[in-house]
């Protein structure tokens, strides 16, 4: 048999701060609570690719940010556009 008593913990969690994008060095801070923060963080895309073995990137992880108008860009630079981009 076990007794359990109650203890007032103290979490702490990573919230995040800001997002830099990888490619142009904007910055956005954040402010607010966490469903404001969670709206501001929809004007940054965030990439993780896993390369395989025998990949010119052998089994290397990339992880970056890019703000809405660098994506564009890249987007822009397409041959072919991708699925739903709408411009
Ligand atoms: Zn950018």
């Amino acid at each position: 048999m076990r007794d359990y008593k109650q203890v007032k913990k103290t979490v702490i969690e990573n919230e995040l701060s800001s997002i830099t994008c990888n490619k142009c060095g904007n910055t956005h801070t954040f402010h607010g609570e966490f469903h404001e923060k969670v709206w501001q963080d929809d004007k940054f895309q965030s990439f993780d690719f896993n390369f395989g073995y025998g990949s010119k990137f052998d089994e290397e992880n990339w992880k970056f940010d890019l703000c809405e108008d660098c994506l564009e860009e890249l987007v822009e630079s397409f041959v072919h556009k991708p699925e739903g981009y709408k411009k």
